[in-house]
């Protein structure tokens, strides 16, 4: 049973729960940092605990302070959000050793997909097509087993995620050396420093299958997202449904997807992400958690997937059928950060004036107020803007006048580079991959 929530993270993801959870009429628990005292959730919060200092290795990643204010409050769920512990399997563990609810699958399945190298064998074997690569971790004839992928090879971490931990090698003179430089790399940043080696595609897109899964063994899958537009390996526009795939294509996506699930017993809402070439998808790793961009899949869907993963935490059966799921008209996600929008420098600060744009079709999830203060210690991602309308080019243009009626004053933000963005000829006809926001944006003009 799930009688009270604590939101294990902070910002507008923290809201967004918070938000579910009082159409759910589910009493919360926030927990925040020193740093965060003045946090909109934290306020709202039936009642709130700090767990820590700024840093967030010692609140909102310090697993005995979270477990501690479970038991103080009588929380007896948490939701971890994305980031920080969303993915971490020892803390499912100690949530579910506690006898607590974790919102999401179990810790066991957490652990097999955090790890990239065993996913990928699991993605296999449940029948997923895989992006070409070693079958396991870097061995002790690395040029052979590259020579055998051909080249341009990607190196990456097994424990790696948020764009972090990867490397392109072009050529065999470069291998020993990126190697070792990325193994550092995967030791400092995850503790871990095996790597994997996979093709490298010069030019896919990143789509990805967003699915739902009760504990009664009902798995649904709630269409694609087209996440291409990235910048280091990070998203900065998501849109569903994605453009110029045959429907066939996709359906057949979708049912491997909801057959893996089935396979693995997962549990909650989940991502399959995909690159997609030449009209075939290639399984690169799976998110177990709710991930940033769902918001454009409730835009398309009209459901809830943030309320529907709390009714699954506390043992409701799915009622939806995969019939009464329709994907309605278009939709589009940006991410607002706290940055300049040419230099990408994080610009932390007061807000002076904050106006958030409204009208039909626009949906705005954000912390921010006037006033409010965004400290310099965690990721700079201060609002998402969303909007929805009835085809593609309608929500373009809805976008950029959403955007154009933002106001956030006293911070740099990347608002300019997403009007810029949303207004370029190639997003215009949807000629892009994921190496276009880096490559050749701006200069295609
Ligand atoms: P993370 O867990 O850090 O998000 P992913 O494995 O999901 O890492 O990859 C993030 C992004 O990196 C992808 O969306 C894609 O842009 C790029 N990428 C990953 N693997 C490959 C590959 N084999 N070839 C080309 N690009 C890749």
């Amino acid at each position: 049973m799930l009688t009270k929530l604590l939101i294990a993270n902070r910002g507008e993801i923290a809201l967004r729960i918070l938000r579910a959870c009082k159409e759910l009429d589910i009493p919360t628990v926030a927990v925040y940092s020193e740093a965060d005292r003045e946090l909109m959730h934290v306020k709202m919060a039936d009642e709130s605990i700090c767990i820590g200092p700024a840093d967030s290795s010692r609140s909102y990643l310090n697993i005995p302070a979270i477990i501690s204010a479970m038991e103080l409050s009588g929380a007896d769920g948490v939701h971890p959000g994305y980031g920080f512990l969303a993915e971490n399997a020892d803390f499912a563990e100690q949530v579910e050793k506690s006898g607590f609810e974790f919102t999401g699958p179990s810790s066991e399945i957490i652990r097999t997909m955090g790890n990239k190298i065993s996913a990928k064998k699991l993605a296999q074997k449940i029948g997923l097509p895989v992006v070409p690569g070693s079958s396991g971790p870097i061995g002790t004839n690395p040029k052979e087993e590259a020579k055998k992928i051909g080249y341009p090879i990607i190196i990456k971490a097994a424990s790696g995620g948020g764009g972090r931990g990867m490397k392109v090698v072009n050529s065999e003179s470069d291998l020993e050396e990126s190697i070792n430089i990325t193994k550092t790399e995967a030791e400092i940043a995850f503790g871990d420093p095996t790597l994997y080696m996979e093709k490298f595609f010069a030019s896919p897109r990143h789509i990805e299958v967003q699915v739902l899964a009760d504990k009664f063994g009902k798995v649904l899958h709630l269409g694609e997202r087209d996440c291409s537009l990235q910048r280091r390996h990070q998203k900065v526009i998501e849109e569903a449904p994605a453009l110029g795939i045959s429907d066939e294509t996709k359906e057949n996506i979708f049912e491997k997807c909801i057959e893996a699930c089935k396979e693995i017993n997962y549990v909650s809402a989940g991502t399959f992400e995909f690159l997609y070439e030449e009209n075939k998808f290639y399984f690169i790793e799976m998110n177990t958690r709710i991930q940033v961009e769902h918001s454009v899949t409730e835009s398309v869907t009209g459901f809830d997937l943030v309320k529907l993963q709390l009714r699954i935490a506390r043992d409701e059966q799915l009622k939806i059928k995969q019939e009464d799921i329709k994907i309605n008209g278009h939709a589009i996600e940006c991410r607002i950060n706290a940055e300049h929008h040419e230099t990408f420098i994080p610009s932390p600060g007061k807000v002076i004036d904050y106006h958030a744009p409204g009208g039909i079709g626009v949906r705005i999830d954000s912390h921010l107020y006037n006033g409010y203060v965004v400290p310099p210690n965690y990721d700079s991602l201060i609002a998402k803007l969303i909007v929805s309308a009835n085809d593609r080019e309608d929500a373009r243009v809805r976008l950029i006048r959403a955007l154009e009626e933002m106001v956030v004053s006293g911070i740099d933000t990347n608002l300019e580079m997403h009007i810029e963005l949303l207004k370029d000829k190639n997003f215009i006809t949807g000629d892009f991959d994921i190496s276009y926001l880096e490559t050749r944006f701006k200069t295609a003009n």
